[in-house]
């Protein structure tokens, strides 16, 4: 007997495209949460670095690369009409699994939009189309004569995923405190709205993640909390953002689109280049990277008021990502080597030392009191004790991917969809008894505060929330 909430029953086959960190982590919660069994569980990756788990619940296994040319015959026979496909993998086009399970009838989620291999990174591509910007304007052109096609979810895990429900809940907490009726906003234009009266001018998503094993990164190796692959190919990536309506220094290597909705631009230099400042309640401020990743470009788009072609309101949105210390020094050494993979990688997992915390959250600043974040602040002791095989850092995504799942078979046939348009609340109350602490904190900090102790900088004085002043430069 299980004392575990089934959340909803599930009669078709499940199959993960992909058993790394993220997979493994997610299993358990599946067959927790969901009416399923193991038997109707496939897991299809290339290599046996998940086999422990698959042993432990005895799912069916297929040791299979996906590539361009194998898809539909691997595939074809474990999926069909009512089955669901979580796509956990590296290299696997997102694209394509979601034509595929469109026409196969299956449900479908991934945790980011992912291309085939190089899509991140083959130079020939020009910058523009090595962006998220670009993989999300395909996954939503996929929309177009489709609305009542079987659900595909995309990003949704924990951000991109949970952090979009973190700030509609912090948006109605700061409009609580500050004495704005919010109303009960249902559709993107009241979201924005509410957004615009508050006068939210910056959101951050602020994560510091500090796990760390008693095996040190040692020369040579890349370490890091979740995917290694997956952290690499972001952080190569042009760095991305919202770009907020408030801003009035648009950055010298910055660039606009020539296509699309054009509610982010990007930087020319990649990701795990580019720092920015920021705050979370535990580590106070500190530097982060701004990776590009798939929330900040579908949270400006969702909270943009528009007056017809003008944007009348729209926030700046980007991340803000300090990962655990040891990833802190791989990604300093892979930028040396010019950006080429170090030899050896691991991803830290049953070593974690206790006390480490993963605090991940949205910082949203520029509103009548200052700055607020709220998230999780899930620690790697409480993370061990509520699910097995996971770290902090990996529950907060695996969790928020069950959500995920839950919500697309409650709502099968709402065609390809973001977290921004999903049910917030839903999403929060099956996230919710995995996430550790969950506060909300103001704080009145800024990114003024203490500069030019050293050396004068360019600033903008009048107003704290510039990219200008939150850059490192
Ligand atoms: P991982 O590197 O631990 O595992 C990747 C898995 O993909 C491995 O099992 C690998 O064998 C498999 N794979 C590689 N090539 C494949 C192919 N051709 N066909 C099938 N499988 C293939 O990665 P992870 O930490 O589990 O992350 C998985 C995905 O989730 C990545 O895309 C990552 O960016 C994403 N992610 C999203 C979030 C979020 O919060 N949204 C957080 C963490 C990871």
């Amino acid at each position: 007997m299980t004392s575990h909430k089934i959340h909803v029953k599930f009669p078709g086959r499940i199959v993960f495209i992909g058993f790394g960190s993220i997979g493994q982590g997610v299993l358990p919660l599946i067959l927790r949460h969901i009416g399923t069994d193991a038997s109707r569980i496939t897991v299809v990756a290339p290599d046996e670095r998940g086999s422990h788990v698959v042993q432990h619940f005895g799912v069916n296994f297929i040791k299979q690369a996906i590539k361009q040319d194998n898809l539909r015959s691997v595939l074809t026979p474990l999926v069909g009409e009512g089955d669901f496909v979580i796509n956990v993998s590296v290299d696997v086009s997102s694209i394509d699994l979601i034509r595929f399970c469109r026409e196969r009838g299956a449900l479908y989620l991934d945790t980011c939009i992912e291309p085939w291999p190089g899509g991140y990174t083959d130079p020939s591509l020009p910058a523009a189309r090595r962006t998220n910007y670009a993989l999300r304007e395909t996954a939503l052109s996929l929309r177009e004569g489709a609305a009542d096609a079987p659900t595909a979810v995309l990003t949704h895990g924990a951000n991109p995923g949970l952090v979009s429900h973190f700030v509609k809940q912090a948006l109605l907490d700061i409009a609580a405190d500050t004495g704005v009726a919010a109303g009960d906003p249902r559709t993107r234009e009241e979201w924005a709205a509410l957004a615009h009266t508050l006068g939210i001018k910056v959101i951050h998503i602020a994560e510091r993640d500090t796990q760390v094993s008693p095996v040190r990164k040692r020369p040579g190796e890349f370490v890091n909390t979740w995917s290694v692959d997956g952290f690499v190919s972001e952080g190569c990536q042009p760095a991305e953002l919202g770009w907020g309506s408030h801003e009035r220094h648009f950055p010298a290597d910055g660039n606009r689109y020539d296509f699309g909705r054009g509610s982010s631009i990007f930087l020319s230099q990649p990701g795990a280049a580019t720092r920015v400042r920021t705050w979370t309640p535990r580590a106070g401020h500190f530097h982060g990277f701004l990776i590009t990743h798939g929330e900040a470009i579908s949270i400006s788009d969702y909270l943009s008021v528009l007056d017809g072609d003008r944007v009348a309101y729209r926030p700046t949105v980007h991340y803000a990502y300090h990962p655990c210390d040891d990833a802190v020094l791989s990604v300093h050494e892979f930028a040396g080597r010019n950006f080429v993979m170090q030899d050896e990688q691991r991803i830290l997992m049953d070593e974690i030392n206790p006390g480490g915390i993963d605090e991940l959250g949205v910082l949203l600043a520029g509103h009548g009191r200052n700055a607020y974040w709220y998230g999780s602040q899930l620690s790697i002791d409480e993370a061990r004790a509520l699910c097995p095989f996971n770290n902090a850092t990996s529950l907060q995504v695996t969790v928020a991917v069950l959500a995920g799942v839950v919500w697309a078979m409650e709502n099968p046939r709402r065609g390809v969809v973001e977290p921004d348009e999903m049910d917030f609340r839903r999403a929060l109350e099956v996230c919710m008894p995995y996430l550790g602490p969950v506060v909300g904190a103001y704080t009145d900090w800024n990114p003024l505060q203490d500069r030019e102790r050293l050396f004068p900088e360019e600033l903008d004085r009048e107003d704290p929330w510039q990219f200008l002043n939150i850059r490192v430069r």
